[in-house]
């Protein structure tokens, strides 16, 4: 089996309607699937460009060495070379419904079974908003649900030898990411409250549910979000095998994340940036204080908080990063050398999103190709 690089995805997802105006809405999956699925047609219309062998078997020599050497137009030379580009990645994409695995005893490890109980029961009733942000439909207890088990099915996959080449042949990264692309995002939402457009917090619940699979004995979680995971932190705080880092706006909502919040066992590190922070900050910060805090800390697998709201064109915030800022951060994460599972949070400009996302999973995937 070739390399695959999957992403897990339901259009159920989309069922979660916070209404009209609401930043946090289904047409942010549209805008990411639609770009992804552009750039796979891109890639397979490039490979059904490639002229069969069969046919250069039964064309006359010179026909064939005429077709062969002819050479294109500047104009098609360049279209040619971004298809194949893009062939090089997104043919590469697979598309994953999420499983209907059971995720209640997950979920009740981080979260009060009551606060659980109440948003199923608060949907049912029709939802309404849960806070000042936070707005819930019929759907979106089931939505939440399939997107935690979208998470998990994530992290299986990139801890799984079965479900990719073996690791030990030239595809060696095969199997071993993973991008989760769901909606509601989680980072926000505390142990008993929802917060931040986040109902469940779909990251601490991934990185504790990773370390009851064998072999996996600590686990960090890097969240480039815009925002600070008040509710991934305070989640995991108090666990010495999970350890969070947050790159985030300050100041900036929720107005958690100062740099003397270290958890109890120095397992979490806040790099607050000033608004405007360019790549070139994150870049420093990441050699100075990121690589070192995760290199020693040597977890088996990390999981990032892949929210997109840092970038320059985002409404909600007010950095400047650029889609292509992300595939950098991509690559250092796969440096890391651990599984690494990226699942959405935040990014409320569509362009940009979609952008960032190919982003992240091209570079992504040529690592994988090139290991
Ligand atoms: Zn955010």
């Amino acid at each position: 089996m070739s390399y695959r690089f999957p992403v897990f995805y339901s259009h159920f997802f989309e069922s979660h309607d916070t209404g009209v105006g609401h930043p946090e809405n289904a047409g942010r999956l549209v805008a990411v699937v639609d770009y992804l699925q552009n750039a796979q047609n891109v890639a397979l219309k490039a490979s059904e460009q490639l002229l069969p062998k069969e046919l250069l078997k039964e064309l006359p020599k010179e026909d064939s060495a005429a077709v062969l050497q002819m050479p294109p137009s500047p104009e098609k030379q360049a279209d040619q070379s971004a298809e194949k580009g893009a062939e090089k990645w997104a043919e590469k994409l697979i598309w994953i419904e999420p499983s209907n695995r059971e995720v209640l005893a997950d979920i009740h490890r981080v979260h009060e079974a009551a606060y659980v109980a109440a948003l199923k029961a608060f949907a049912a009733k029709g939802g309404g908003y849960l806070d000042a942000d936070t707005v819930i439909s019929p759907d979106s207890y089931e939505v939440a649900l399939l997107a935690v088990a979208a998470w998990l099915d994530g992290v299986d996959w990139v801890l799984s030898d079965v479900s990719s080449d073996s690791r030990s042949n030239s595809q060696a990264a095969s199997g071993q990411t993973a991008f989760v692309l769901v909606r509601p995002p989680g980072h926000h939402a505390e142990r008993s409250s929802a917060m931040g457009f986040c109902l469940l917090s779909n990251a601490a619940i991934s990185a504790h549910y990773a370390l009851t699979q064998v072999g996996i004995q600590r686990v960090a979680i890097l969240d480039w979000d815009v925002h600070h995971g008040n509710g991934t932190q305070a989640l995991i705080a108090d666990q010495p095998d999970i350890a969070y880092c947050s790159f985030h706006q300050s100041p900036a909502y929720p107005g958690t994340g100062l740099v003397t919040e270290t958890g109890a066992h120095h397992n979490v590190l806040n790099l607050p940036l000033p608004p405007g922070s360019t790549i070139d900050d994150y870049q420093r910060l990441w050699a100075a204080r990121a690589l070192p805090f995760l290199a020693e800390f040597g977890a088996d697998l990390l999981i990032v908080s892949a929210g997109y709201d840092a970038n320059q064109a985002d409404p909600l915030a007010a950095m400047s990063l650029y889609p292509e800022d992300y595939a950098w951060f991509t690559e250092q994460c796969l440096q890391l050398n651990a599984p690494v599972l990226f699942g959405l949070e935040g990014g409320y400009d569509y362009q940009t999103l979609a952008e960032s996302v190919a982003a992240t999973i091209r570079s992504a995937i040529c690592h994988a190709l090139a290991h």
